[in-house]
C-alpha cells in the first residue's frame, strides 16, 4: 500500500501534477487529493483544481498521480 515515507501517513495522498483552484478561498493547497482504505486501494477522490478526466486518469493509474504527502508535504512515497 502506499505511504509517506516520513509521516507514515497512509489514509490521504495529494498530487502535485494538478494546481489547486487559486479562486477559491480556504482551497486546500493540492489539486487533488485521494483517500484509501487500509489495503491501499484508493476509495474517494476530492477534486479541487483537477477535472474529472483528470482524476480518472488518477484514479485509473494513482501511483503515477498520487506523488505528495498532504500531511507533511513530502514527496518521498513508497507504492
Ligand atoms: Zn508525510
Amino acid at each position: 500500500m502506499p505511504y509517506c515515507i516520513v509521516c507514515g501517513n497512509q489514509e490521504s495522498l495529494a498530487s502535485s501534477k494538478f494546481p489547486p483552484c487559486a479562486d477559491t478561498a480556504n482551497a486546500p493547497p493540492y489539486g487533488l487529493l485521494g483517500n484509501f482504505n487500509e489495503e491501499g486501494c484508493l476509495m474517494t477522490m476530492e477534486c479541487q483544481g483537477a477535472s474529472l478526466d483528470d482524476a480518472q486518469e488518477a484514479y485509473e493509474r494513482p501511483e503515477e498521480y498520487f506523488d505528495t504527502c498532504p500531511l507533511c508535504g513530502s514527496r518521498d512515497i513508497r507504492w
